[in-house]
């Protein structure tokens, strides 16, 4: 049986003092759900949200990390790095970093390998653009993001991958794909694991939904047979708006 999965981005917003008020706000969560819960908070405050939520049963992740394990690599964090503030998980691929960082599939490849390397899960993220819906080539797409990152891994590696299928048009814009839309997305990108390795392996993995998800639309998203969560930006920036998203399943 799969997770069902709650994950909040916070991308570079608050600072320490926001992050504990935040904490504050959440920590009763995860005592009334089913749902695994994550959160992640910038990198300055991934170990103060990691001690603050020492028992509580929400997981601390990271937003990004570098592929090399050490050396001249100014301004940036390492695998170890994040495991030694207690954090074991990380987000890549997130469309912000594909589209102002460049990142690409090769690079998030060798991420990938990296966060493995150190038993760390991935939330490995990828999703269309506008404009390849548009040209209806929005299946092509996601298939090659997945494939290109993440077939050179082994069935059991798979373990430790979770996918947030995450449409860029629906990203901060108030848009949200429709419950249909992303059931249809998340059977394809099932489908497409099964045909590359097992329907096993797609069967256990947790696949999310991101783009613009609230409280008001959470559940009937989270209703679709192939949608075990979500990814939250904007709404898991406030404590009621996020508690009501992760108690909509
Ligand atoms: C995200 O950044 O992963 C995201 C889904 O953002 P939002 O919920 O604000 O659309």
């Amino acid at each position: 049986m799969r997770k069902n999965i709650v994950a909040g981005n916070w991308k570079m917003n608050t600072d320490l003092a926001d992050t504990q008020e935040l904490i504050g706000g959440l920590k009763s969560i995860a005592k009334t759900s089913d749902a695994e819960i994550i959160i992640a908070p910038p990198f300055t405050n991934l170990y103060s949200a990691f001690e603050a939520l020492k028992g509580a049963g929400i997981e601390v992740a990271a937003q990004n990390m570098h592929q090399s394990t050490s050396g001249a690599f100014t301004g940036e964090i390492s695998a170890s790095m994040l495991k030694g503030v207690g954090v074991k998980t990380v987000i890549l691929g997130h469309s912000e970093r594909r589209a102002y960082f460049e990142e690409k599939e090769d690079l998030l490849a060798e991420k990938v390998n990296t966060a493995l390397e150190n038993d760390m899960k991935v939330i490995y993220c990828f999703g269309e653009e506008l404009k390849d819906r548009n040209f209806s080539e929005h299946f092509e797409v996601v298939n090659k993001q997945i494939s290109q990152a993440l077939f050179h891994l082994d069935a059991d590696a798979w373990k430790h991958i979770i996918l947030a299928y995450e449409p860029v048009w629906a990203i901060g814009t108030g848009e949200t794909a429709s419950p249909d839309q992303a059931q249809e997305m998340h059977a394809f990108i099932r489908k497409t694991i099964a045909d590359e390795y097992s329907q096993e392996v797609a069967d256990s993995v947790t696949v999310l939904y991101g783009g613009s998800v609230k409280p008001a639309n959470a559940k009937e998203i989270f209703s679709k047979p192939d949608v075990d969560g979500g990814l939250i930006g904007g709404a898991s920036l406030k404590a009621e708006d996020f508690m009501a998203i992760v108690n909509a399943f």
